[in-house]
């Protein structure tokens, strides 16, 4: 049967999506991989409500909740391609079934891809963090470091220095200019030249940052900016218009979180700068929003 709707990612901003348009009495289709972005950290924070659960129990409980709407139906699988027009998509799952649709949500996050240092990766979510809002409370305090891979982390080391004494580690990177070598100091931030060569230590925390010459730095978290990709290549299929962000392409979309093709939208962290699970959710929001609208008024909104 065709859909009102098929929402590619069933995390934060596809199941929110999917609520308002099953509230809506809209036939819609989850189809989701079940890989969200923060399955690697235990715990979540910043979310109102929901403090300390993990994000996996949190949408365990939005997909219960979301059953109990019968408009609404979820398959566990991957979309591997999307093809069509407004009012007459095609989205094919796992290379066979292919279901019908008037619209489309890209709800499919996005991907980081971690500093090639070995020890980093098997600590990420847990004592590697990309994000001071969502983790740095619970680090209590102390040394704190920050792995210079991104232009930005300058910046990144100014802010989390609210949360710990920090060492920018500047990893090969270009030495920051006057001003931020500035602003880096009236925050506390100290300075420690050389590439990082690995993460060590027995435990997830404290662990010794490593350098080139051999001396190690002891911190009990560390900070790091991942490059983010989107996951899949269906937004540039379809031919969705992209645009940079400070940290990685996005899909460009309208204050209604329309693409730049009819009848296709995206929401969540593949379509803003810096996602987080409630800034996801209200995007998921606006996006079922406005996909809603553009069905009863086609010529309006798709
Ligand atoms: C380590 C870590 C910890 C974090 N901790 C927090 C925190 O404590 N608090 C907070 O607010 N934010 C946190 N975040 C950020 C948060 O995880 C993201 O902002 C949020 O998950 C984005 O929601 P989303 O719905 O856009 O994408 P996601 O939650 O990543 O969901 C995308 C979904 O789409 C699915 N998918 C992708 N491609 C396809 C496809 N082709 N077919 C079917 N399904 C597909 C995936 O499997 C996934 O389930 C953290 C991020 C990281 C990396």
């Amino acid at each position: 049967m065709q859909q009102d709707a098929i929402i590619i990612g069933g995390g934060f901003a596809g199941l929110s999506a999917a609520y308002i348009l099953g509230r809506a009495r809209r036939h819609v289709t989850i189809i989701d991989s079940g890989t969200p972005r923060n399955r690697f950290s235990v715990h979540a924070h910043g979310v109102l409500g929901h403090d300390g659960k993990s994000g996996a129990e949190i949408l365990a409980e939005a997909r219960a909740q979301l059953a109990a709407y019968p408009t609404v139906t979820f398959v566990q699988g991957e979309a591997d391609s999307a093809v069509g027009a407004a009012d007459d998509f095609n989205v094919r799952i796992d290379g066979h079934d292919s279901i019908p649709t008037r619209r489309i949500l890209l709800a499919s996050g996005v991907e980081d891809r971690l500093p090639d240092i070995p020890g980093l990766r098997e600590r990420w979510g847990k004592t590697v963090l990309h994000c001071p809002y969502c983790h740095g409370y619970e680090i209590g305090g102390g040394a704190i470091g920050v792995i210079a891979t991104h232009p930005m982390s300058a910046h990144q080391a100014t802010v989390v220095a609210d949360w710990g004494d920090v060492t920018l580690f500047t990893n090969g990177m270009p030495e920051p200019d006057e001003a931020t070598l500035d602003l880096l100091a009236q925050r506390g931030v100290s300075l420690q030249p050389g590439v990082v060569t690995a993460i060590e230590g027995e435990t997830d925390t404290p662990m010794q940052v490593r350098l080139a010459s051999g001396k190690g730095i002891t911190v009990k978290a560390l900070f790091a900016a991942p490059d983010l990709h989107l996951r899949g290549t269906l937004a540039q299929d379809l031919g969705c218009s992209l645009e940079d962000s400070p940290a990685g392409k996005i899909i460009a979309t309208n204050a209604m979180k329309a693409t730049s093709i009819a009848g296709v939208y995206a929401a969540g962290d593949n379509a803003r700068a810096f996602g987080n699970i409630t800034l996801s959710s209200a995007d998921g929001v606006m996006a079922g929003l406005g996909i809603h609208q553009s069905l009863m008024f086609a010529t309006a909104h798709s």
